[in-house]
């Protein structure tokens, strides 16, 4: 007999596989088990899930500025709705962000928002207002390639 939370998790994890998710974060969100996620992957998607290690950071996805402004608007429709994460990061609320900013024209990648979500909560990312065009963008202070400056206008903030 499958329980409630049980039933509530397996939707979850094939809506999450639904949209390609890679399974060793759709286990992380939802604890539904790799093999039983491999199977409901072939079963969707008529293939075997990709294997193949996962980048360690959002920084390794955002690969341009388009990406990293997408990313950004994609956190602010986040934080507007569901304001900081705490705890783990909810499935639902990570798939409901992505559907809104789809919504408002902006596609992001489901890994990427995710990697975002975490990144920021782990301190790894900070989430500063341009104090030229006043959008708020997603900055590393290591010095990430497209995460050092506005993707909206370029702006660099100065370096202490
Ligand atoms: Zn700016």
């Amino acid at each position: 007999m499958i329980s409630v939370a049980e039933l509530h998790a397996y939707n979850t994890a094939t809506a999450l596989v639904r949209r390609k998710l890679r399974l060793s974060l759709v286990t992380s969100l939802t604890g539904v088990s790799q093999r039983t996620l491999r199977g409901i992957w072939r079963e969707i998607h008529g293939e075997g899930a990709p294997n193949g290690k996962l980048p360690e950071f959002a920084q390794s996805l955002i690969t341009s500025r388009q990406i990293a402004a997408s990313a950004a608007a994609f956190v602010s429709v986040y934080l507007q709705q569901y304001g900081p994460v705490k705890g783990a990061i909810n499935a639902e609320h990570l798939m409901g962000a992505v559907d809104l900013s789809a919504r408002f024209g902006n596609e992001v990648n489901i890994a990427t928002a995710f990697y975002c979500l975490r990144d920021l909560k782990a301190g790894f990312l900070m989430f500063p207002k341009c104090c030229q065009c006043g959008a708020r963008y997603l900055y590393d202070s290591s010095g990430g390639r497209h995460l050092d400056r506005c993707p909206f206008c370029s702006h660099a903030p100065l370096k202490r």
